[in-house]
């Protein structure tokens, strides 16, 4: 989206920040309900990165640029929805 390309949250309005998120290495499948919210209420959360099939011993990090309040709803969402990632 072109808003997140000049570095704001397009749900919440604020500026997205430096920091690193985990590589998530393998295939994932992710509830619908989980891809829905994510959509929705926290796109810019970026609390992962996939990283494919291909399984690496080196830095299991990314540098990404996350929207911190996204971050709060996605932890809010996995609260309120243990086990449907
Ligand atoms: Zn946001």
């Amino acid at each position: 989206m072109l808003r997140e390309l000049f570095g704001t949250c397009s749900v919440h309005r604020v500026a997205l920040v430096e920091g690193e998120a985990p590589i998530a290495y393998g295939l994932i499948r992710f509830d619908r309900a989980y891809l829905k919210a994510r959509k929705r209420l926290f796109p810019n959360s970026r609390s992962f990165v996939l990283g494919g099939c291909v399984v690496s011993l080196e830095d299991r990090k990314a540098a990404v640029r996350y929207c911190p309040r996204c971050r709060e709803a996605e932890r809010a969402w996995n609260e309120a929805n243990p086990g449907r990632k």
